[in-house]
């Protein structure tokens, strides 16, 4: 293993570790890789990840009330300061070629002894008819991104967790009504997000109900609703069905593993697709890690000061490896 020094020229296609994802665990391991000296590439498609969509982050210890894309910005800014490389690419498929492994972008071929993967998570659909077809006429995953679009309008948003109630705060401050459509009495979302969301005058809480369609020529127009029951923990349907008027619907149900290139090298994962690591981030293949939301470990607590530090475990585990590769 050869030990990076600041201002050496690297060569193009070969690096001793390879970060496959730019958020927040991505990037605190290109941080730990960088002041481990190892030669690293971090490659992603998108730097900050997830948190670009948070108007305000409050739960990072030491950076109260900060953007989401400015917090994505300190840490790979963060990063780079100890000299690792960076490339805004897709990596399209990764394959075991002898001691390395070959790492398949959309423009390039690269080579690493060691990968950590950090590719997050992706927003979950919601499977209904007028989802796909009405998506950028109306239909949105993303409430700081397309908010203003409603400025006046009445929207609705669906799900339970932090994400529609932290993204109903937004949509209050431009739309005129919003409607928050859950399909259980109940929130998974933290008491102090549902507190604040209930003393918000244009914000109207409807449950249980799910969304069983949604309706539009070339535009969202209203959403079919059914009433629902919750029996043994299930949500069951009932024959109550009514129809919502609105002019957009946001769509917060929560998050799927971005784990399609773990699975491509052999990575065992859990039953919801979640890649299985151990306490130091190895995953069952030796040689790669995992780290951030697309592990087991942050599937239950997803949160951004877990991610940052499962990336550090990571890099120090990858660091162990690679010192006893030469
Ligand atoms: P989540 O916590 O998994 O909640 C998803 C919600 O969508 C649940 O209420 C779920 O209903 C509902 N849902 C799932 N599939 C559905 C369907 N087909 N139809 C209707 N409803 C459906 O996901 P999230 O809110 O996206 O948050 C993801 C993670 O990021 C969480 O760990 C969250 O705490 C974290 N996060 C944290 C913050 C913060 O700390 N401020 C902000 C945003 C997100 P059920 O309740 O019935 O399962």
């Amino acid at each position: 293993m050869k030990f990076l020094i600041t201002g050496e020229k690297k060569p193009e296609n070969e690096y001793d570790l390879v970060i496959i994802g730019g958020g927040p665990a991505g990037c605190t391991a290109g941080l730990y890789a960088g002041r481990f000296r190892i030669k690293t590439l971090i490659i992603a498609n998108d730097f900050g990840g997830l948190i670009n969509d948070a108007e305000v982050v409050d739960n990072y210890p030491g950076i109260p009330d900060v953007k989401g894309s400015e917090l994505g910005k300190k840490f790979l800014e963060h990063a780079k300061k100890y000299g690792i490389e960076t490339y805004l690419d897709e990596v399209i498929d990764i394959k075991k070629e002898n001691k390395f492994f070959k790492i398949i972008t959309t423009k390039n071929e690269i080579k690493a002894k060691a990968i950590i993967l950090a590719t997050g998570e992706k927003h979950r659909k919601l499977g209904v008819p007028g989802e796909k077809e009405l998506t950028g006429k109306g239909v949105s995953y993303c409430a700081i991104c397309d908010a203003p679009l409603f400025k006046g309008k009445e929207v609705a948003i669906v799900g339970g967790g932090n994400a529609s109630f932290t993204e109903a705060q937004i949509l209050a401050k431009h739309a005129k009504k919003v409607y928050l459509i859950h399909r259980r009495n109940w929130f998974r979302a933290d008491p102090i997000e549902v507190e604040r969301v209930k003393k918000i005058e244009n914000i109207e809480i409807k449950t249980p109900y799910v969304i069983k369609e949604i309706k539009g020529n070339d535009k969202v127009e209203y959403l079919v609703l059914k009433k629902t029951r919750e029996g043994n923990g299930k949500v069951v349907e009932t024959d109550e069905t009514k129809k919502l008027k609105v002019d957009g619907l946001f769509i917060a149900v929560g998050l799927i593993p971005k784990s399609e290139l773990a699975k491509k090298i052999g990575v065992k994962l859990n039953e919801k697709g979640y890649v299985i690591v151990d306490d130091y981030m190895k995953t069952n293949v030796e040689g790669v890690f995992a780290a951030g939301d697309l592990t087991d470990k942050a599937s239950k607590f997803r949160q951004i000061v877990l991610a940052a530090a499962q990336g550090a475990i990571a890099a120090y585990s990858a660091f162990e490896f690679l010192k006893r590769l030469d």
